[in-house]
């Protein structure tokens, strides 16, 4: 097809040559020596031949077969090229290279977004964590209020008018204190009802002893330095033995699980500049806030257990142990605040109790007097009043007395218990939780004061004790 056109327009040419003359006839041998013989008549219509047109449809035949030649030579070289790889040169191994470095940069480009998306996971996951942390911190401390309003189920509808006037006398307006836990303990709320006026201040003669009438002020003497001091126990000994004097203050910081650092103090002054002379590693770690001190021997209970250890501070060494029958511990029977506050030890005018609770009391304080050197326990008391529903206890002249709540600003003690007579009883003297998360409360019968461990801060209260009727 190619070939003829090319002829036609050749013969063309040949006939445009001639055009000068209207008719011709020419007479010659052709190339194999024939005789040929070639007429030429003028068109009666176009005055010359379309000789132009020839030439453009040259040059587009010219400019298709180029087209084809360099199609054919990109599809050789990209052939050659897939075969050898980018070393080929020529335009073909060009296109392929530009090919490649294109798709080199979408790769990067994958890359960089796949890297930004990863990033982009990574602070959605911290942020995930963060949240999961707030999450576990409100669900403990959710816990830990159901707890607390568990124990106390039942609130008390104010007093009605045939209430005795003197009760609201007694009793803050709306304190949280005044709630009662199970039918089982009715007992301690109808005698509530009947909290009598306390009559001026009586001491017995000799003892001094008497019932708890009031409590002053908190008095704060050293704020805790590290979160290990956020709750922990301090201590006088009311009957110190020699090498350590009076006035020695020591102080357990509580928070962990391996407790066993002893701190000794000369003196308070000494306890408020945080300036500790002696510093002893008990040889087994001490559970919670009930430890206590007298005649020379830091009481406590050993971690994890009912045992109760006698520590001799001049020997520096134990000096005694002995299991509390069938005590409650690590979290059976806490106070209300928990911290495994199962078994608490305390010391008064008439010596060494511990307060705590059994399987068999149900829950409920019982008192044991303990013999100081062996640890015997001499003598029992159950109470009514169940030990989950008191922020903490302590015991003055042989008395019991529970704190109502370890969080409320305004508390007061809310129970009583004569182990000299085996009868318990409401009552109602206020006390403040000045930093709102009272951990240890104790009795030192010498000072005549409460020691307390207020949110990291270590305060003491004067107390005023009398006769109630
Ligand atoms: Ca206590």
């Amino acid at each position: 097809m190619l070939s003829v056109a090319t002829l036609l327009c050749v013969s063309c040419l040949l006939l445009g040559a001639r055009g000068q003359d209207r008719t011709a006839m020419w007479r010659g041998n052709d190339r194999s020596g024939r005789c040929q013989y070639t007429f030429t008549v003028n068109s009666p219509t176009e005055a010359s031949c379309p000789t132009q047109a020839g030439g453009p449809e040259m040059d587009a035949l010219k400019s298709r077969l180029s087209l084809l030649e360099v199609m054919v030579t990109r599809l050789a070289g990209g052939e050659a090229s897939g075969a050898v790889g980018t070393a080929a040169g020529g335009p073909g191994a060009g296109v392929v290279q530009q090919q490649q470095q294109q798709q080199q940069q979408k790769l990067q480009e994958a890359y960089s977004q796949a890297m930004g998306e990863k990033a982009q996971l990574r602070r959605e996951k911290d942020n995930l964590d963060r949240q999961v942390q707030d999450l576990q911190r409100r669900l403990e401390e959710s816990r830990q209020e159901a707890e607390r309003l568990r124990s106390r189920p039942c609130v008390q509808t104010p007093p009605a008018a045939s209430a005795p006037q003197q009760d609201s006398g007694l009793r803050p307006a709306g304190d949280p204190s005044w709630h009662y836990g199970s039918p089982g303990y009715q007992e301690l709320k109808a005698e509530v009802t009947e909290v009598p006026v306390p009559t001026p201040a009586y001491i017995e003669v000799g003892t001094g002893c008497g019932e708890l009438v009031a409590i002053g002020e908190p008095v704060t003497h050293r704020k805790a330095d590290t979160i290990a001091g956020k709750y922990g126990v301090w201590m006088q000994d009311p009957e110190a033995v020699a090498p350590y004097g009076a006035g020695m203050v020591w102080r357990i910081d509580t928070v962990g699980s391996e407790v066993r650092q002893l701190f000794g103090y000369e003196d308070t002054d000494q306890l408020a500049r945080g300036y500790p002379t002696k510093v002893l590693l008990l040889p087994e770690a001490v559970e919670s806030t009930g430890a206590t001190m007298y005649r020379g021997s830091l009481y406590y209970q050993r971690r994890r257990s009912r045992t109760l250890l006698r520590y001799d501070l001049s020997s520096e060494s134990i000096a005694a142990r002995r299991d509390l029958p069938h005590a409650g511990f690590h979290g059976q029977f806490p106070y209300s605040w928990g911290g495994y506050t199962d078994i608490d030890l305390a010391v008064d005018e008439q010596g060494l109790w511990a307060i705590y609770s059994t399987n068999k009391a149900k829950g409920a304080i019982v008192i044991a007097k303990l013999d100081p050197h062996s640890l015997e326990v001499l003598k029992t008391w159950e109470t009514n009043i169940r030990k989950v529903t008191a922020a903490n206890a302590f015991m003055i002249c042989g008395r019991l007395y529970t704190v109502a709540s370890y969080t409320a600003a305004e508390t007061t003690i809310n129970y009583t218990f004569d182990t000299a007579t085996s009868q318990g009883k409401a009552l109602s003297v206020p006390l403040k939780n000045k930093y709102r998360y009272n951990s240890m409360i104790d009795y030192n019968p010498v000072q005549r004061k409460l020691f307390a461990w207020d949110n990291y801060h270590i305060v003491s209260y004067d107390v005023r004790l009398g006769r109630q009727q």
